[in-house]
Order: C-alpha cells, then structure tokens, then sequence
C-alpha cells in the first residue's frame, strides 16, 4: 500500500514538471531523479537518439559519473540499451554479466549487476531509453517495476521529444549555440524588460580574428571544428543567464542581463584571453587564434535593439582596426572617432 502511493505521489511530480514548461535538461534532470526513487535504484540515465548521427548519447544522468558518460554512445542494436532501442521492448537483466546483449564499455567505472531499460517512443519511433540499475544486488528489478517504469516513459516520451523540437528550432546546427532568430527575439526581451525595471544589460559581439586564413589553410571541416570548440570555451566561461547566440558566419553574440558596461568588459576580457591562450589541435599540431569582441550596453549606448547591435558592432570595427585581439566597449569606441 505504501509503495503505491509513493508511486502514485512520484508520477505526480513527475507530470508537474512536465506542465510547468522547465526547459529540456531541468525536466530531464527530475525525471532521472524520481525514476531511480521510483524503483528504489542506485542509478538512473537518460539516453537520447541523435538523430543525425543513429548513435544514443546520454543526455541526463542520476547517481552516476557525468564525466564518464559523456564519452560513451551506443549504437542502435549495441548493449543492452541499443537492443531497447532496436526493439522498442523493455528488458528486465538480473545480472548483466550473464546477459549475451550486455556491453562493458571501455573507460566505464561504475560497476552495477542489475538493469532495467525502457524505450521512449513517440509516434511508433525511438526517440531514447531511460535505464535503472542497482549496483549490488541481483534481480532488483521486478515485473512491478517494470510496468511504473514504462508507465513513467509512456508520459514523458511526447514532451521530451516536444522540447527537442523547440530546441532544434531556436539553435544552431553546427555548434549548437542559439541561432540568429532567437538571439533577436530574446534582445527585444531583454530590451523591454530593462526599460520596465530600469535596468542595464550588455551585448556583446564577438569575431575571430583571421578566420579566412583558418580555412584557407586547413579547409572547411577544420574550420567548423574550430567553431564548436570555440562555442564550448565560449560556454565555460558564462554565467548561467548569460545567453550565446552564433550571429552567423563566425561571429557570436553575447548577451548579459543585469550587467552594465564595466562588468561586460571584465566578462570580454576574461573570455579574449581565454581563447588566446587557449591550444587548438589542428592537423598539423597545435595553433592558437583570437578574438576581437566590441561592447555596448542598453540604454546607455543604445535603447533599442538594432541600435544596441549597431553599436557593439562599431567598437568590434575598432577593435579589428586597432590590431584585434582586443575587447573594445561603445564609449571609446566614440571618443577614438
Ligand atoms: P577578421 O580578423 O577581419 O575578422 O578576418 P576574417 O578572416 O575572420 O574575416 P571575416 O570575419 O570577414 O571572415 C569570416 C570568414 O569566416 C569568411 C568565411 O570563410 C568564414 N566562415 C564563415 N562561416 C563559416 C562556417 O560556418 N564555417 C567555416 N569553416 N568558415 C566560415
Ligand atoms: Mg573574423
Ligand atoms: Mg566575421
């Protein structure tokens, strides 16, 4: 009786996260987590299918390594996961070490004996699997698990699937930053909600210095690579409202709410300099490159939205003018004419 309604309670939370529209990892991140109180597991991940690629790559995780997963894919057919995936049928493993599908992943640590692994189907078609596993104790997965766990993928499948739809929408394809259309739709925000609440925010633009060269001299494919390391050091050195969209082509904007022009510069700055001394691996060896970033800030340089770019895209002219890898803000951008 108890254990029922704890699941009952479970599923509840589950559906509320659910409304209440939480972006894809939060959602994720709460589902990874009741599942594994769920089904009383030491483990939880959530594996998407990408579907460029075919591969199942872990998307959320609960009490395991994050830094261990996020190497390791299955194909579709591979493990017991891509087995899952293949044939859209749970599987139940009291201990994987005696199961023909199981897979030891080379550089996975964590070590567990029982598994139970759902799809997530949308529409007849995988979209992923959620798994659970109990690290010591065989067959700790029942029949009555397995209908909650499936019961649990059942809700969940269509609103992941809806929030990778949305996501795919307002990003980039190549470096997975926020796409063009975004970026100006979230600077009319920002821009009426700083006029409302008087507040200052700041933009900034962001240009690779000699970028041509880079693919004239090792082609376009390294060039893209370049991009997507680019965007992740970019990444590393955000704060968690700060927005990154790619303009286009291999500038990148910038976004920083609550954040007035001093501060903007002191994020630029520590982002110009991290990317210089930042090492590239190209194919033949190790090369650095550089930014030059410009930065404007709302209302005091601009109160609207295409004069705030206009603005922060004159002090990145400066700052290529005056000799590039270097981060220059509206004002002086004014005062050097
Ligand atoms: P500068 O220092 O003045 O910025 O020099 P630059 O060579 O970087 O000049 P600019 O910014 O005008 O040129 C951008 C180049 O970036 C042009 C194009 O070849 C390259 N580029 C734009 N988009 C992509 C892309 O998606 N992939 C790759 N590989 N290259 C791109
Ligand atoms: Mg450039
Ligand atoms: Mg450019």
């Amino acid at each position: 009786m108890d254990a029922r309604v704890d699941s009952i309670e479970v599923l509840k939370r589950v559906s509320k996260v659910i409304a209440s529209k939480v972006g894809l990892d939060k959602m994720l991140r709460t589902v990874a987590r009741e599942t594994a109180r769920l089904v009383e597991a030491d483990a939880c991940s959530i594996l998407l299918l990408d579907e460029g690629s075919d591969l199942l790559v872990f998307r959320e995780a609960h009490g395991l390594s994050w830094k261990e997963l996020e190497r390791i894919t299955f194909k579709v057919g591979e493990g017991i996961a891509g087995w899952v995936a293949r044939h859209q049928r749970p599987a139940c493993v009291a201990d994987v070490s005696r199961d023909r599908r199981f897979l030891r992943v080379e550089g996975q640590k964590s070590r567990f004996v029982s598994m139970l692994c759902v799809p997530l189907v949308v529409r007849a078609r995988t979209i992923g699997v959620i798994s659970v596993t109990h690290d010591s104790r065989p067959g700790a997965f029942g029949k009555s698990d397995q209908d909650l766990l499936a019961l649990l993928a059942r809700q969940v499948s269509l609103d992941i699937e809806n929030h990778r739809l949305y996501e795919l929408s307002v990003t980039d394809g190549l470096t997975g930053a926020y796409n063009h259309k975004f970026l100006l739709k979230r600077l009319r925000e920002e821009t009426s909600a700083a006029r409302r609440h008087r507040r200052a925010f700041s933009l900034a633009m962001i240009d690779v210095d000699h970028f041509k060269k880079i693919n004239d001299t090792w082609g376009h494919p390294t060039g893209d690579r370049i991009l997507i390391e680019l965007t992740a050091l970019v990444k590393r050195n955000m704060r968690l409202p700060d927005l990154l969209a790619r303009y286009g082509g291999e500038e990148f904007s910038l976004v920083l709410p609550d954040t007035p022009k001093a501060g903007a510069v002191t994020i630029a700055e520590r982002l110009r300099s991290s990317v210089e001394r930042h090492v590239f691996v190209m194919p033949d060896g190790k090369h650095r490159l550089t930014v030059s970033i410009g930065v404007a800030e709302h209302p005091t340089d601009a109160d609207d939205r295409d004069g705030l770019v206009a603005r922060a895209d004159q002090a990145l002219y400066v700052a290529k003018r005056e000799g590039r890898n270097r981060v220059v803000a509206a004002e002086d951008e004014r005062k050097r004419g």
